[in-house]
């Protein structure tokens, strides 16, 4: 059989590949996508992606280029304020509360935060619209081959594809970073992330708040209104067995438990969503590139989700590898546009890990010292404005 010739093949449909699709599809490339589960786009559906993204500054610019935020922008919730407190004292209540405005570095908001399973169906929507996108759903890279002057792929249906550049966006178990035999550095945290949303009395005010205690940071996360309620959605960190203890707690135990974690801060919280589970990890593949190829998001990086940063990484490869494409479309996969990729990539995504590993290990203190002075770590860093704006311009991607 003859393979399919086309420009750019992404294993992987996930939030990160139909991103990749919709922006080379965008930008005039023929593209083919293949993802063995096809997108959940029903919020209510059993295994709808619960979760929700806030979305960075500059990753609203890739979004746009991809004829994806003009879809997105009207169910998108504005993050204004990122708030951190520390409630690590003998008794579960915020003791040192610190705010950080945008406004003090960018006339925009930080971000904007957006629910999975409705950016699966606006993504699906527009790669669907791009007449040089084929997106084939169930269907998933099974084999892949690679020399100088292309990627040969087969496909689970027994079909294959002939590509200039195969882009890796099938997850942190990435099959084509398998194939390519490129290994992992993988820190394992024992600790698992409960994602859900809640209604609360108190509107958020755009204002996103990170509350630590001990196991992990309890993130809220601004939502647009439930039936005139103002809405969040949560992310609550802590090891693994008592992650999965909260998890599996009848509602009105796990919504007392919940409110003493919150501090109280919008006053009571009553869950309206299901509670999800995640594994937390910190990974980072060893090259991200390899012949004819390149990794992006989780089949490069995975990060615990803290700062808002593992989506936003994965639209900034998604980024460099849109304007190294651009810049030079008869060099699309070459080594030299693959050998940039990696040597632009890599450095800021290892330091980014790094910074995320840290803070993580900092909210899991346990020992009251520990987190005596991650409370004064956050005072005196708090104090020095120049320092607090790096912090900020660091923790967006812009600096
Ligand atoms: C609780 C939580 C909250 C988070 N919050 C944020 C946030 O606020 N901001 C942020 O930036 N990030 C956040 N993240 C991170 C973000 O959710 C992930 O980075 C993102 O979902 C990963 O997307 P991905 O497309 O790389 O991987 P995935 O979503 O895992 O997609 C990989 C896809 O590859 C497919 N696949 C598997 N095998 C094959 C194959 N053989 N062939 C083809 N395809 C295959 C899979 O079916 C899947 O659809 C959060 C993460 C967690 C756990």
């Amino acid at each position: 059989m003859q393979p399919t010739r086309t420009d750019i093949l992404i294993s992987g449909g996930g939030v990160a590949g139909l991103s990749a699709a919709a922006a080379f599809g965008t930008a005039g490339f023929d593209v083919v996508v293949v993802d063995p589960a096809p997108p959940v786009t029903e919020g209510d559906a059993a295994d709808a992606d619960l979760r929700t993204t806030a979305f960075l500054q500059p990753s609203r610019d890739v979004l746009a280029r991809a004829g994806l935020w003009e879809r997105l922008a009207p169910f998108a919730a504005p993050l204004q304020v990122m708030q951190i407190i520390d409630a690590g004292g003998p008794e579960p209540v915020a003791r040192v509360q610190k705010a950080f405005d945008a406004e003090d570095i960018s006339d925009e908001p930080f971000g904007w935060n957006l629910q999975n399973w409705l950016l699966r169906r606006e993504m699906l929507a527009r790669v669907t619209e791009l007449p040089n996108v084929d997106f084939r759903a169930g269907i998933g890279t099974a084999d892949v081959l690679t020399r100088a002057t292309e990627a040969r792929v087969r496909l689970t249906d027994g079909s294959m594809v002939s590509a200039q550049l195969l882009i890796a966006a099938d997850g942190r178990n990435s099959p084509v970073r398998e194939a390519l035999g490129i290994d992992v550095q993988t820190t394992r945290y024992g600790q698992k992330a409960l994602a859900f949303a809640v209604t609360h009395p108190l509107p958020h005010d755009s204002v996103s708040t990170e509350i630590h205690r001990s196991g992990g940071p309890f993130t809220l996360v601004p939502l647009p209104d439930l039936d005139g309620q103002p809405r969040s959605a949560i992310v609550w960190m802590e090891r693994g067995p008592e992650a999965q203890r909260l998890a599996a707690l009848p509602v009105p135990e796990f919504e007392a438990e919940m409110n003493a974690r919150s501090t109280g801060l919008l006053g009571h919280l009553t869950l309206v969503s299901r509670r999800s589970v995640w594994p937390i990890i910190s990974q980072i593949a060893e090259r991200f590139s390899g012949e004819r190829t390149a990794l992006m998001a989780e089949a490069a990086h995975v990060v615990p989700p803290i700062g808002a940063q593992g989506l936003n990484m994965s639209l900034a490869d998604l980024r460099l590898l849109l304007d190294l494409a651009e810049a030079n479309r008869d060099a699309l996969g070459s080594p030299e546009m693959l050998a940039q990729y990696h040597r632009k990539r890599y450095p800021d995504v290892r330091t980014r890990i790094a910074g995320i590993d840290m803070l993580n290990r900092a909210s899991m203190a346990a020992a009251q010292p520990l987190r005596d002075a991650r409370a004064q770590g956050l005072k005196a860093l708090y104090g020095l404005a120049p320092v607090r704006k790096s912090l900020m311009q660091l923790g967006l991607g812009v600096r």
